[in-house]
């Protein structure tokens, strides 16, 4: 029996998937696989969890376990799970790929779901479990799409083991065909449950026009209309990125100036001025509002344009058509009115976790709450109290070509079913608006779906992953969406010359070469690779690291090449004269940093993986502090997340190789120069197939290439970042971590590779 407070238990109540806590349990009892479809807040993630372990599901024993494709969903949902059960965090515990509170007593575990997949790796039968939920399947990561080819196998054989185990897959939309009529995923379809959520109705209100490159300024404009003119309620807005966010938090911070010793309470004191006066400016702005701008613009009759049209969540509710605030940009900047604060909170993955958990609080008395977001705030998280939604309808992808290897950070239109995802969450607690800054002729080109992400990146790691456990022939595998045989055959191809996987014979016919080619068994070297839980080129890296005490070193400038993103970026516009010679100051403290952590000579020529190993170095010795990070350029999460990981992979490797004998040493000392060659030699094994080379003086036909070079795939030239160690070296051949389409193609990462 699970003991609940009382103003739990009544929270609990009012969340849609109780009433269907008897149907579910059914079904579950029923069929071993079971599809469950809510909208978001309708308490999926935290109820389905507490009705299994209550209907006895963890009592013989076995552990729930719930898979997040985001780390800050698992982490957040196990600590408000066990605060609604009333247990500990030793019984509701989670794990993600660095950390975790997991205990012999764990009856519930919420993991990532990488930490599932290597758990298969480990018992493909998944003994200890007696009920498996994918959460968030609508997200269409590539773990879990893997993992539900994999689950539905695994279901199978435990039944036909007598042991038999569950499986769960829940999604915030309906859309999940591609689950249930995927014959050779389940050859009976598992029933679907719909849970009704009580969503109230959001009113939609499209741009006239669509601003194609201010969507930033005009989110900002939007928001501080919403501010001026609507009634109280928190107000979401959907950015791209982390620079966006920021650059709106800080225009909004300044127009609306929050000062916490200034904000009045109104409990205790309903006398004061200014709050009278927030007061008297609240009543007049949030009554029933005229439908044309009060700024005085926009003549455009209501009924032409894309004004008012309805979409989704509920078509016949009008109530707010007079809340319409137009979409012509204004050409004053916002002054400040400290008399109506908001309180501003960012919102995005890498985010640190006690920033995040933030906008799970009640803001301040007298404040209203805005919170401004990439689209993490999508489905994962539940932010309570918003009843104003701003979606700039756009989404940053990062984009992979399968042929040439090159990434690019795009911002694209989302779909529509994401769009109207944005929409419903200003419907939670009451009904809400939902402003576009697009317009609904936008809306309609917009792709119905996202597609599984497992169609757009590399899946070299997945088939490693995949032979590890020993599905030799990966085409057939039971992918609920599968993956391009582009993208298949070249991350054989890669996983071959790293030596992962067995050559294919070189002889026969044509057609049983091709096949041949796409079901090579994994060698040792292979296995050894996929206990690495990093990419394969970094896995062989890893499994070479042995040589001349190396090991320590590559461990560590792996974890900094799987972080990414270690040194903070300075590239923001400054907002004041002030500001600007300030931010110069550091970005010249930075790079004469790393000058220095390049070192000289033998150094220099590791490049930029000289400088990740520099800068981790100095990091550690200086105890990774944040002001260490802050005043060199380092960016403190990543650090953190590097010292993790370089954790893990030294147990890793421990436990691979049982006499390697490696530890975390936060006083490492810098290489030898014959360890720096070494290295060298290292790195250039795994990333072998990433070389490139310069264009000669007398190759130079056209001024485009002027400090190009040349790869085997690419018939543009490719770049060495000006912020790179190497960018003045110039070296005749480099190898590269990755190539990132910017303004130009540039290498990261890069590497000399020329014979000494
Ligand atoms: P779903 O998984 O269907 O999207 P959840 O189970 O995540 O729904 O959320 C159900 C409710 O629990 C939401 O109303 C949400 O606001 C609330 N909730 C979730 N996490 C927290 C938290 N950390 N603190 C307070 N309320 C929370
Ligand atoms: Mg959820």
């Amino acid at each position: 029996p699970v003991d609940r407070l009382p103003e739990i238990q009544e929270a609990r109540l009012k969340l849609p998937v109780l009433a269907e806590e008897q149907v579910i349990m059914e079904a579950v009892k029923e069929n071993d696989c079971v599809v469950l479809c809510g909208e978001t807040g309708s308490g999926k993630t935290t109820q389905v969890p507490q009705f299994l372990y209550e209907a006895g599901y963890a009592s013989a024993g076995g552990v729930i376990g719930v898979t997040e494709p985001r780390r800050v969903a698992a982490v957040s949902m196990s600590h408000r799970v066990a605060t609604e059960m009333n247990l500990s965090t030793g019984v509701v515990s989670y794990q993600i790929r660095y950390e975790g509170n997991v205990t012999k007593d764990t009856k519930i575990k919420f993991m990532t779901d990488g930490v599932l997949l290597k758990e298969i790796q480990k018992d493909f039968l998944l003994q200890k479990y007696s009920v498996i939920i994918i959460d968030e399947a609508h997200e269409r990561s590539v773990y879990t799409d893997i993992l539900i080819g994999l689950l539905s196998r695994i279901v199978a054989l435990r039944n036909k083991k007598g042991l038999p185990m569950k499986l769960l897959i829940m999604s915030a939309t309906l859309r999940v065909e591609d689950f249930t009529e995927n014959k050779r995923l389940f050859r009976t379809p598992p029933p679907v449950i719909k849970v009704e959520a009580r969503q109230f109705p959001v009113t939609v209100h499209f741009n006239k026009r669509t601003p194609m490159e201010d969507y930033v300024a005009e989110a900002f404009r939007k928001t501080c209309k919403i501010h001026r003119m609507l009634p109280p309620g928190g107000i979401l807005v959907f950015l791209t990125g982390q620079a966006e966010v920021h650059s709106v938090c800080r225009r909004l911070r300044k127009a609306f100036p929050y000062r916490p010793n200034n904000i009045q309470h109104p409990e205790t004191d309903d006398t004061s001025e200014g709050l009278r006066k927030f007061k008297k400016q609240k009543q007049k702005k949030s009554v029933s509002l005229p439908r044309i701008d009060l700024d005085n613009y926009s003549a455009l009759p209501v009924d032409e344009g894309d004004e008012d049209r309805q979409a989704g969540i509920d078509d016949d509710d009008d109530e707010g058509s007079d809340l319409d605030l137009g979409d012509q940009p204004e050409d004053t900047e916002e002054k400040a009115d400290p008399s109506i604060p908001l309180y501003v909170l960012p919102l995005y993955s890498l985010l640190a976790p006690e920033q995040q958990a933030k906008v799970f609080r009640p803001p301040p008395p007298g404040a209203r709450l805005c919170v401004v977001a990439t689209n993490v705030a999508e489905t994962s998280l539940t932010i309570p109290g918003i009843k104003y939604v701003v979606d700039c309808g756009r989404v940053k992808k990062r984009f992979y070509d399968q042929v040439t290897g090159v990434s690019s950070f795009k911002v694209t239109w989302t779909s529509q079913a994401s769009a109207n995802q944005r929409a419903g969450r200003a419907g939670r607690t009451e009904a809400g608006h939902c402003y576009r800054l697009y317009s609904s002729a936008v809306f309609s080109d917009f792709s119905q779906f996202s597609e599984a992400e497992i169609t757009r990146r590399p899946v070299d790691d997945l088939v490693l992953q995949m032979k590890d456990l020993n599905i030799e022939k990966v085409v057939n595998f039971p992918f609920p969406t599968p993956p391009s045989s582009e993208a298949l055959v070249s991350a054989e191809q890669l996983l071959i010359s790293l030596g992962a996987l067995e050559e294919p014979p070189r002889q026969g016919r044509m057609v049983d070469m091709e096949r041949a080619r796409l079901s090579c068994p994994i060698t040792p070297l292979g296995r050894a690779m996929a206990a690495f839980p990093v990419a394969p080129r970094y896995a062989k890296m890893l499994a070479l690291g042995r040589q001349q005490g190396c090991m320590p070193y590559i461990i560590t400038i792996v974890a900094a090449m799987t972080v990414r993103e270690i040194f903070e970026e300075l590239d923001r516009p400054a907002s004041s004269e002030e500001e600007s010679s300030k931010l110069a100051g550091r970005k010249a403290r930075f790079s004469q940093m790393r000058r220095l952590w390049a070192g000289q000579g033998q150094s220099l020529l590791l490049g930029d993986l000289m400088v990740m190993l520099g800068a981790v170095g100095a990091c550690e010795f200086a105890g990774c502090t944040p002001k260490f990070c802050e005043e060199n350029g380092l960016r403190y999460k990543a650090m953190l997340e590097i010292r993790r990981l370089r954790g893990q992979l030294t147990n890793a490797v421990n436990a691979v190789c049982s006499d390697a004998g490696v530890c975390v040493d936060n006083k490492m000392p810098p290489p030898t120069e014959s360890q720096v060659v070494c290295l060298r030699q290292i790195v250039l094994a795994g990333l072998g197939d990433h070389l490139a080379r310069r264009v000669q003086a007398e190759e130079l036909l056209d001024p485009k290439w002027r400090n190009g070079y040349k790869t085997p795939l690419l018939d543009e030239p490719v770049f060495i970042h000006p912020s790179s160690a190497l960018h003045k070296e110039l070296p005749e051949f480099v190898v590269y971590q990755e190539i990132m389409e910017t303004t130009k193609m540039y290498m990261r990462g890069v590497c000399a590779a020329q014979a000494d």
